[in-house]
C-alpha cells in the first residue's frame, strides 16, 4: 500500500447482501489501488449502499448525504460520493436531481462497472448506470486477495441467487433486483474454497429467496440449494455452513434432508412467515397458509429437532384487522421462535399494497409491533435460557469484551462470550452455556460431565 493510496468508504444499509455487495465494491476497487477506511472524513471516495425496502431506510440516504455535502463545506476536502444498493436501482438520476452533491450512481447489477463510472466522474460527468447487466457480474468482478478476505474475519457471506420473481405485493425487491437468478455453483465452489483457504470458517449462502437457487451444476444438470450445500460441505477447512432468507414455499424434501444429513449445516433457519392471518397472507400474495407453514415447521424440526428457528413479520398491513393480528401472535406462539425480525408496514411506491385500501393508523401499527416484539423478546430470552447448562459447539469470531474473553457464536447464531485461555479465533470449541446476557450467551470451556444437543445422527435415531 503507498502512502497516498486514494481511500475508500463504505456504508452499507439494509440487508447481508449488502455487506457482500460492499466487500465486492471495495474489491472491484483494490486493483485501482483504493484501499479501505473506517471514515467518511478522510476518504477520497464514499459510497453510500443503500437499502429501500422501507420508507425509514431509503430515507436515511438524504440525511446522510446532506451530512456529506456539510462535511466538505467544512473541511474544504471534495471527495467523489457515489450512491449505490436499491435505492440507486429505484431512483435512478432523480438522486443527482434531489442531491447535488451525488457524482454517480450505480445499481446492484453494475458494481463491474464502477471503475469505468468513476474514471467518468472524475472528468466531471454525472453518470448513472441501473442497467440489468446482460453479462455475468459476479464472473467479472474483481477477486479479494488471501490479505483481503483474513483482514474480513473468519465468517462471510457468499451471494448464490439474487432476485426475486415471487412479487409479494407489498415488496420492492422484484423491482430494484430484478429477476430471479443463480450463479454456476462451480463458481460458487470456488468462491468459498478461496475464503476457506484464507480462513474463513463459516460461510452464509444469501439469496432474497436462497431455497428458490437453480444454478447450474458442474455436471451440466440444475442443482439445488441442498445439492450446493453437499458439495460445499466437501470442503476441508470449512466447520459452518449457513443460508438466508427462504420462503417457505421452495423448501423442498430434499432441503429438510440437508437440516438433517449435514452436520456442517447449522440448526438455524430464518424462515419468514409475515402474518398468521390467511386473508393477509393471501392479500400478500404469499401463497401459503398460516397453517401449512406450521406443518411445514413440523416437518423441518422432525429432521433437526434443535432446529432454532427465525422469521419476519409485517404488522399494520393495509385492511389488517385485530382478529388478523391476533393470528400474528398466535403463529408467533405456534411456531415458538427463537429470534424474529419485526416490522411495521411501510409503502412502498409502486407495489400494489400501496394502493390498497384500509391503509392501517400509525398508531395502531405502533402498538402491534411493541405486542409483537415483547413475545417474541420473551421467546428469544426463554430459548436462551433452555441452553444453560448445555454443551454447545462456539465459533470463535472475535476478542472479546474484556482480556482474556473471546466472542464467538452458538450454532443458534446467538453471540457467546467465553474466557478459553489459548484458544484462538477461528476456532471451534466445545462449551458448556453458564449463564445469559440482554442478547448473547455466557460460556466456559467444556469439561466434565456432558449433555450435548441432539446432533444430526442422533435426531434420526
Ligand atoms: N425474501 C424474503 C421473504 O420472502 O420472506 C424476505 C426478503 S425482504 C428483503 C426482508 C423483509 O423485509 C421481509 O421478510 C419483510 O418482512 C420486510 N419487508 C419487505 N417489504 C416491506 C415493507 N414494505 N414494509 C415493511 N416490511 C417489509
Ligand atoms: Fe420480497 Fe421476499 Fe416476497 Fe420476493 S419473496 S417479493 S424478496 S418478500
Amino acid at each position: 500500500m503507498t502512502a497516498n493510496a486514494p481511500k475508500l468508504f463504505v456504508k452499507s444499509y439494509g440487508c447481508q447482501m449488502n455487506v457482500y455487495d460492499a466487500e465486492r465494491m471495495a474489491d472491484a476497487l483494490a486493483p485501482e489501488g483504493y484501499v479501505e477506511t473506517q471514515s467518511a472524513e478522510d476518504a477520497d471516495l464514499i459510497i453510500l449502499n443503500t437499502c429501500h425496502i422501507r420508507e425509514k431506510a431509503a430515507e436515511k440516504v438524504y440525511s446522510e448525504l446532506g451530512r456529506i455535502r456539510k462535511m466538505k463545506q467544512e473541511t474544504g476536502r471534495a471527495p467523489k460520493v457515489a450512491v449505490a444498493g436499491c435505492v440507486a436501482q429505484a431512483e435512478g438520476a432523480e438522486i443527482l436531481k434531489r442531491a447535488p452533491v451525488v457524482d454517480l450512481v450505480i445499481g446492484p447489477q453494475s458494481y463491474q462497472r464502477l471503475p469505468e463510472l468513476l474514471r467518468e466522474a472524475a472528468e466531471g460527468r454525472r453518470p448513472v448506470d441501473t442497467d440489468f447487466a446482460v453479462e455475468d457480474k459476479f464472473e467479472r468482478l474483481a477477486k479479494p486477495s488471501p490479505k483481503a478476505i483474513a483482514s474480513r474475519g473468519v465468517t462471510a457471506f457468499v451471494t448464490v441467487q439474487e432476485g426475486c420473481d415471487k412479487f409479494c405485493t407489498f415488496c420492492v425487491v422484484p423491482y430494484t433486483r430484478g429477476a430471479e437468478s443463480s450463479r454456476p455453483a462451480a463458481q460458487l465452489i470456488a468462491e468459498t474454497e478461496r475464503l476457506v483457504a484464507a480462513g474463513v470458517r463459516e460461510v452464509t449462502l444469501l439469496g432474497q429467496n436462497v431455497d428458490a437457487y437453480h444454478g447450474e451444476g458442474p455436471d451440466g444438470r440444475t442443482w439445488s440449494l441442498a445439492r450446493l450445500m453437499r458439495a460445499l460441505s466437501e470442503i476441508e477447512g470449512l466447520a459452518r455452513l449457513r443460508y438466508t432468507t427462504s420462503h417457505p414455499r421452495d423448501m423442498d424434501d430434499e432441503l429438510i434432508a440437508a437440516h438433517r444429513e449435514l452436520p456442517k449445516l447449522m440448526p438455524y433457519l430464518h424462515l419468514p412467515v409475515q402474518s398468521g392471518s390467511d386473508r393477509i397472507l393471501a392479500a400478500m400474495n404469499r401463497k401459503h397458509t398460516a397453517d401449512e407453514y406450521l406443518r411445514l415447521i413440523d416437518r423441518i424440526r422432525a429432521a433437526r429437532p434443535d432446529l432454532a428457528l427465525s422469521g419476519d413479520f409485517i404488522v399494520g398491513f393495509p385492511g389488517e384487522t385485530d382478529a388478523d393480528f391476533e393470528d400474528t401472535l398466535a403463529i408467533a406462539r405456534d411456531a415458538a421462535y427463537a429470534s424474529a425480525f419485526t416490522f411495521k408496514y411501510s409503502p412502498r411506491p409502486g407495489t400494489p399494497a400501496a394502493d390498497m385500501d384500509g391503509q392501517v393508523p400509525e398508531a395502531v401499527k405502533d402498538e402491534r409491533l411493541q405486542r409483537l416484539q415483547a413475545l417474541i423478546s420473551a421467546q428469544q430470552a426463554a430459548f436462551a435460557r433452555s441452553l444453560v447448562g448445555r454443551e454447545i459447539d462456539v465459533l470463535l469470531d472475535r476478542p472479546g469484551r474484556y482480556p482474556g474473553q473471546l466472542a464467538g457464536r452458538s450454532p443458534y447464531l446467538q453471540p457467546v462470550q467465553i474466557t478459553a485461555p489459548g484458544a484462538v479465533v477461528g476456532e471451534v470449541i466445545r462449551a458448556v452455556v453458564t449463564d445469559t446476557g440482554a442478547n448473547s450467551l455466557f460460556a466456559a470451556p467444556a469439561g466434565g460431565a456432558r449433555d450435548i444437543l441432539p446432533q444430526p445422527a442422533e435426531a434420526i435415531a
